[in-house]
């Protein structure tokens, strides 16, 4: 495999823009891209005919415009490229194509915000995102917004914010006299994933309807001897990881690190990072292709954030920050960074932001999958926190003090043989417990889970930062004294939200009361944390920042919540129906036929011991029966849900119809322990997690 040479052969990148497009167009497109100015739409014609005859020749007879609706995943409709002429076609793109697309928006949600105009939506052409061949369709980047200029995706959102960033970025740079184009910012985000047997998987149907088993006993070995972390791939694995990056390098997608998760059958995928519209879209297409992937080696991948109880669950984290167009990384501390004050007034930006909106942080990544991971011991609670380390904690202990900071120098590590290299340490050890990390140069926001859309957490990252920059820039524009000024401001913002800044365990059962004492958000369910965006100040800093109107937030947050109540209503109704047609069933038919054994071991002579069999009848009747009266008080609750309510319906979900789903999880998996396997109607957790060689 020569990787140079086949990176990014499927992808309308910058090298064949520069050999395909006239001089003039390569550049009026690249300036668009990286200094994000206005796309002179007269270009465009000449861009979708050289996409086209590039296309073509990778074998492509159709296009898309490929976009990210408010279902959380890609939707695409495809055309051809022909024209009739006469009584033969030939293959066109026009500029008009290119630019724009008119989907139907009317089935798509929109929470509402559509009600006032028609149901018309438009596509129209990202261009700082490049366009790929995939499956003989060329896909064009895209966002969509309605008639009327409501957004109806979340790339809309996430290029607004990123403009937002963009301009105030600017003005705390030219505040230290710098300049640049343009400041983007940047995300990696590390994907983690399960992959079990396709076999296996389609005899769950809570799998493949869920996403995740909703009963299941734990298996007899777990994570617990912590050999499967970085542990050597199994044959199937590797094969299906070469597959993988193979595809994904195909499609310039900078996949760089890959390895064993925790859990067993868990694993990651790591990528270069990008600016963070591509990123995103990168990860979009991950996702896609690492299902595929799995299906052609006879695997199956799973993105769901908890597909197994009592084990690890799956995250995303989100390592982002922002940098000039010429390579100034904002949050670089630099060997110095003491000295370094427009990385600490960066580093105030964000630590305000974060804990002014806490809440709207919180709420972008939560869904109803990832309400089983944060707060469970393997990922970081759902109170957010920032973590900054021993060196950057250290200087904003030493700010916040009035103190003089004592610089901490890197060490050198050595492991104390002559013949082992001399390495050098970072500043800092890493802290895997906290939600939002500063890891050198960047922050690493873990709670995004793993199957989610990357824009939703950057969406309110770039906008509660741009929003931090832009008060900073107003006080500090016209100080007469700049560096005092600064210097005031610095210590003044970090000791009003020095509450938020957490170096310790995370996970440890001191830090949520001593969290709760801070007066630190603790929301636990997606129905308990989405609604603060509904509070006016969570809504005025999108308004404030041009990223969401009024309306628009609040059809995002209905919609947020009426997915979750979708969600669970709909793994509620799998569990009923694999309780009800299988697992009492089963349980009833092994119960009688040990009921029949008694009787026949009896008849030949009732002196011949029937406690095994009579024990087990007992508990398996007694489980049976508990399950069978919590199955009609699931349905009985149910059926009192009126889904158009949207906050009463999804507290409902929260407060009462998981806690009885959790009820009925023990019964079943009490039952699965003690039900011959002959009888068992379903595989379990060994089957599922251990039968991939
Ligand atoms: P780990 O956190 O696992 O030790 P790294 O720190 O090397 O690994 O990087 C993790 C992820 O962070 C990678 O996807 C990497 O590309 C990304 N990353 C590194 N620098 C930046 C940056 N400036 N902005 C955004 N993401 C970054
Ligand atoms: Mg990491």
């Amino acid at each position: 495999m020569n990787v140079p040479q086949m990176f990014g052969e499927n992808v309308f990148n910058d090298a064949v823009q520069k050999e395909t497009l006239p001089k003039e167009v390569y550049k009026a497109l690249r300036a668009t891209i990286e200094s994000g100015k206005q796309l002179d739409v007269s270009i465009a014609g000449a861009v979708a005919a050289a996409m086209k005859d590039w296309a073509v020749s990778k074998g492509a007879t159709h296009y898309t415009h490929w976009f990210q609706p408010l279902t959380g995943l890609t939707a695409e409709k495809h055309d051809s490229f022909i024209e009739p002429e006469g009584d033969k076609v030939i293959m066109r793109l026009t500029g008009k194509s290119l630019i724009v697309g008119e989907p139907d928006a009317s089935s798509f949600p929109s929470g509402g915000s559509r009600s006032t105009f028609m149901a018309r939506g438009y596509t129209a052409w990202d261009p700082t995102s490049p366009a790929f061949v995939k499956e003989g369709t060329l896909y064009i980047p895209t966002v969509f917004v309605s008639y009327t200029g409501e957004t109806l995706d979340k790339k809309s959102p996430l290029l607004r914010s990123m403009n937002a960033i963009d301009k105030q970025a600017k003005r705390i740079l030219a505040l230290f006299g710098k300049k640049c184009r343009k400041v983007s910012t940047t995300v990696g985000p590390e994907q983690e994933y399960f992959i079990i047997s396709e076999e296996e998987y389609e005899k769950r149907k809570d799998l493949r309807l869920c996403g995740r088993t909703l009963f299941g006993a734990p298996v007899s070995r777990g994570q617990e001897l912590e050999d499967h972390y970085f542990g050597v791939l199994k044959p199937a694995i590797s094969e299906f990881m070469i597959d993988l990056d193979k595809e994904l390098w195909s499609y310039g997608i900078p996949s760089k690190t890959k390895h064993n998760e925790v859990a067993p059958a868990q694993h990651e995928m790591a990528p270069v990072f990008s600016t963070t519209n591509v990123a995103v879209d990168m990860n979009m297409l991950t996702m896609e292709i690492m299902k595929k992937v799995a299906k052609r080696h006879g695997l199956v991948c799973l993105l769901h954030e908890k597909p197994f109880e009592g084990i690890n669950g799956s995250g995303k984290h989100n390592n982002w920050s922002m940098s000039t167009d010429d390579g100034l990384n904002l949050l670089d501390p630099g060997a110095e960074p003491e000295n370094n004050t427009l990385f600490k007034l960066v580093l105030t930006a964000i630590v305000k932001a974060v804990d002014d909106y806490q809440g709207i942080l919180r709420a972008s990544v939560a869904s109803a999958a990832n309400d089983h991971r944060l707060g469970a011991n393997e990922a970081p609670p759902a109170i957010i926190s920032i973590y900054l380390g021993d060196q950057i904690g250290a200087l904003v202990d030493a700010i916040v003090k009035g103190q003089n900071y004592v610089h901490k120098v890197s060490l050198e590590g050595s492991i104390g043989v002559p013949e082992s290299p001399i390495f050098p340490k970072d500043a800092t050890d890493r802290n895997r417990t906290s939600p939002f990390a500063f890891t050198g140069n960047k922050f690493e926001f873990r709670m995004l889970g793993s199957q989610a859309n990357v824009s939703d957490p950057n969406i309110v990252l770039n906008t509660i930062v741009a929003d931090a920059f832009e008060q900073f820039a107003d006080e500090l524009e016209g100080a007469k004294d700049f560096e005092a000024a600064c210097e005031k401001l610095i210590q003044r913002e970090l000791k009003a939200h020095y509450r938020i800044i957490f170096n310790l365990d995370g996970y440890g059962p001191e830090w949520e009361p001593e969290a709760a004492k801070r007066g630190l958000l603790n929301n636990k369910t997606t129905a308990d944390a989405v609604p603060v965006c509904f509070e006016d100040k969570n809504i005025q800093v999108f308004v404030r920042q041009g990223v969401y109107t009024k309306a628009e937030a609040i059809a995002r947050a209905d919609i947020q919540l009426e997915n979750y109540t979708k969600i669970i209503n709909i793994e509620a109704l799998t569990l009923l129906e694999m309780v009800k047609q299988d697992i009492i069933p089963a349980v009833s038919d092994y119960v009688a036929d040990l009921c029949a054994n008694v009787a026949t071991k009896q008849a030949v002579n009732d002196s011949i011991p029937c406690n095994t069999e009579k024990d087990l009848i007992l508990k398996l009747s007694e489980h049976n029966d508990k399950l069978s009266s919590l199955v009609v008080r699931l349905e009985e609750t149910l059926e009192k849900i009126v889904p158009e309510e949207i906050i009463p319906s999804s507290q409902a979900m929260a407060h009462k119809v998981i806690p009885l789903m959790e009820e009925m999880r023990k019964s079943i998996d009490a039952m699965e322990r003690i039900t011959s396997s002959d009888y068992w109607p379903f595989p379990t957790y060994y089957d599922l997690l251990y039968s991939v060689k």
